[in-house]
């Protein structure tokens, strides 16, 4: 048995020329920042992981050395309560999972339950374009073989974000599901804006409805559980949340009150991948859709799609990408190799151990900084 003898935490920031303006963000992004986990064991196996900045975590450190990687439950609940102290630890419980692949040598989707290496991937765009623009945007994902292309609303007028749905859905049929996320669960730190409520959300989910978008993201506050319970009595769309929603007490509360037809936790944001894939069973059990949020960097992106194709599946999974602003070489800057969807948008996972990822350390030690957060 190897024991868990340091963990390593860096932060880096990749400039971004062209800015990148994301439509949840009101500050155009002129930098992409990632932090790293390593997590080393005595016999020279190192897992990785990325997600939260993990301000703090250095304090909670010594709970782990020392300790077997293998006792992967232990160490999630451990990390549950540090995340009830401080921040959001779980990019350590990936770096875990991939630690203890490498021990093990087999992959994270053979280790949480083996259902498939395989899952098809959904086009999820970022930036606000005109219609002319969004049109190409639909084209494109057609061309490149996506099932679905996500769609961002937040322009400064709704009638600007129906007009894109219908221009879109005129020009490609029904070659494309559409989704619209409409981010109203939560905000930036500068962003005081208020959220939408129950009437409002239902007029666009309306109108979502006759377009037939697949589903609608985040149409409410994320604690607005009776808006979002009464706004699924009200209309027949999907609806579609929970991306950084934080505890299992809450999913089963969201579950229970039927809030949501799609439930979208983030392995690195949310309870990793030991608490999660007990919930994608719950979720599915309910004859509801799984298919995490994977907005971040490719090493979330890789950790969400072997859970997900290990445990339930879904009908598609979100693929960040919206170029030229998001390209996959932007988004996985630093790993060696970018991950990409086939020609018919399917991704299908290696046999390597863990993650099966590989970091770019010359990419790392370039753009290595003091900090990692968007402020
Ligand atoms: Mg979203």
């Amino acid at each position: 048995m190897s024991t868990i003898s340091r963990v390593e935490i860096t932060h880096h920031q990749l400039p971004l020329d062209p800015v990148f303006p994301a439509s949840w963000d009101t500050q155009p992004r002129t930098k992409f920042p990632a932090t790293i986990v390593r997590v080393f064991d005595d016999e020279g196996n190192c897992g990785i992981g990325s997600g939260d900045a993990m301000y703090g975590f250095d304090d909670y450190q010594r709970y782990f050395i020392g300790q077997d990687p293998l006792d992967l439950d232990r160490h999630a609940a451990v990390l549950s309560n540090v995340e009830f102290h401080a921040g959001r630890p779980w990019p350590m419980d990936v770096a875990m999972w991939d630690l203890a692949g490498k021990i093990r040598d087999e992959p994270i989707w053979k280790m949480v339950g083996g259902t498939s290496n395989r899952i098809r991937a959904y086009a999820s765009s970022g930036v606000h374009r005109s219609v002319p623009e969004m049109v190409q945007v639909a084209r494109q994902a057609i061309a490149l073989g996506f099932p679905a292309l996500k769609v961002r609303f937040g322009r400064p007028s709704l009638d600007e974000d129906l007009a894109v749905i219908s221009a879109v859905r005129d020009a490609v049929g029904e070659q494309l599901e559409l989704m619209v996320d409409c981010n109203q669960g939560w905000r930036m730190a500068w962003d005081t804006q208020r959220p939408w409520d129950v009437d409002h959300a239902t007029v666009v989910a309306q109108r979502l409805e006759a377009e037939s978008v697949f589903w609608m993201e985040e149409p409410l506050h994320r604690g607005d559980y009776d808006g979002m319970s009464e706004l699924r009595e009200r209309v027949n769309i999907r609806i579609a949340g929970g991306e950084l929603t934080r505890e299992s007490y809450e999913f089963r509360e969201l579950l229970t009150r039927g809030c949501f037809d799609v439930f979208q936790p983030d392995c690195v944001c949310s309870m990793g991948i030991s608490g999660l894939r007990h919930l994608a069973y719950e979720v599915h059990e309910q004859g509801k859709i799984f298919t995490p949020h994977t907005w971040g960097n490719g090493i979330g992106v890789m950790a969400n799609l072997h859970l997900t194709a290990g445990t339930v599946g879904a009908p598609f999974i979100e693929f960040p990408f919206d170029p030229p602003e998001w390209t996959t070489a932007r988004r996985d800057f630093i790993l060696s190799e970018t991950i990409e969807a086939d020609g018919d948008g399917w991704i299908t996972l290696s046999d390597r151990p863990g993650l099966g990822i590989e970091l770019d350390e010359d990419v790392l030690a370039r753009t290595r900084t003091g900090q990692a957060t968007f402020a």
